[in-house]
């Protein structure tokens, strides 16, 4: 017998809400979700399965459930003065985010993001019994200081989601709207730097704002330009207090030991787990200047990805790419698609299918 979801006990505050739904398509071409579509170098993944498979051998013990060997390993690739005790993690960046909504957030406080952005923010925020409330952003998808020192003081939140390189747009954050935001809120302020390691190389990271300001909290993830998505790493830099309150909220021994494993391993090989970063770039370059061509309006992007309007009816064109074996992301923005920049054969196939769908064949 079917059972709906309004014959269950559900919390009056999740009723109506949908749940995170990128497609998982099986399909030649998946630039759809912003991973990284280089497969890791197979000398990393020897190391990653031999340093797991040693793991294995204890995995009768709970983990260390203060991970610090991976803490010190991800300080040590952080850079910018970073100590293990003002570094967390979790089974992806989305944990740590929902550890800091546990924490921070909860019945009776607020939650302010910029959309568009990145859902799962106001899908964990909701989850967490915090109410979501929405800021507007500028031209071209921008937060300038002035308009994110505006929107905290309309909405007064405890919690300040900014996000840089901005997903779905791909839209730069100036460090100068993180410096207002904290200066402004009484509140967390989150910068979620998934993408920071496709940035240029002379921005500077949030992570460089943390000196003296203990409710400012970045995250960073391997899914992206460590090619790592599948083994759930995402991390955190912020001051220990904030860290410890993390510690409140977390379930005991989160990461497992083979998760630790893995991603010690591969940090040992950062050069060559980044190495394919630059290429990314440059494929992501290509499509922008391929998709003005072809008269569609990309956004300028710092990310692994494009946004691009001009499209007519994004619907069809997402089918037509789908026919041709390409999935990207339909995230419902009015003539808008976004697009993961994939190797170069990857590109080129969507490229050529893009060309061939203005051209009406
Ligand atoms: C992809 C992405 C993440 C990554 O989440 P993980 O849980 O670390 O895989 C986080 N934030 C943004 C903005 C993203 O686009």
């Amino acid at each position: 017998m079917a059972t709906s979801l309004d014959d269950l006990p559900l919390r009056d505050d999740l009723r109506g809400q949908s749940p995170y739904g990128a497609p998982q398509k099986k399909v030649p071409v998946a630039l759809n979700v912003n991973e990284n579509t280089h497969p890791i170098p197979e000398d990393v993944a020897r190391d990653i399965v031999e340093s797991v498979a040693a793991a294995v051998l204890e995995v009768n013990r709970y983990p260390d459930r203060e991970f610090t060997l991976l803490r010190r390993s991800l300080a040590a690739y952080l850079g910018h003065g970073l100590t293990p005790e003002q570094i967390w993690a979790a089974n992806g960046s989305n944990e740590v985010i929902q550890q800091i909504l546990q924490a921070f957030g909860g019945p009776g406080r607020r939650a302010l993001g910029f959309p568009p952005t990145y859902s799962m923010h106001s899908i964990i925020t909701r989850g967490t019994g915090t109410e979501w409330v929405e800021g507007g952003r500028d031209e071209g998808f921008r937060i300038s200081p002035e308009t994110v020192v505006r929107e905290i003081e309309r909405t007064d939140p405890d919690i300040v989601f900014l996000c840089g390189p901005n997903n779905p747009t791909g839209t730069p954050l100036d460090i100068a709207t993180v410096e207002a935001a904290y200066a402004a809120t009484r509140g967390i302020v989150i910068v979620d730097e998934a993408y920071a390691e496709f940035m240029p190389a002379d921005i500077p990271s949030a992570l460089t704002l943390l000196p003296g300001r203990e409710r400012l909290l970045v995250s960073r993830t391997m899914s992206k330009a460590f090619a790592f998505a599948g083994a759930r790493v995402g991390y955190l830099a912020a001051d220990p207090a904030a860290i410890d309150a993390l510690r409140l909220v977390r379930l005991p021994y989160h990461l497992s030991s083979l998760t630790q494993a893995a991603a010690v391993a591969a940090l040992r090989h950062a050069d060559e787990m980044l190495a394919m970063v630059d290429d990314i770039k440059g494929q992501r370059d290509r499509i922008v200047a391929r998709l003005e061509e072809l008269g569609y309006t990309p956004w300028p992007t710092w990310s692994n990805f494009v946004l691009f309007g001009g499209v007519d009816d994004p619907n069809a064109v997402f089918e037509k790419l789908l026919e041709r074996g390409i999935i990207v992301r339909d995230l419902a923005i009015p003539g808008h698609l976004r697009v993961s920049a994939g190797t170069e054969a990857e590109t080129t196939a969507f490229l050529d299918a893009m060309s061939d769908i203005r051209l009406g064949a």
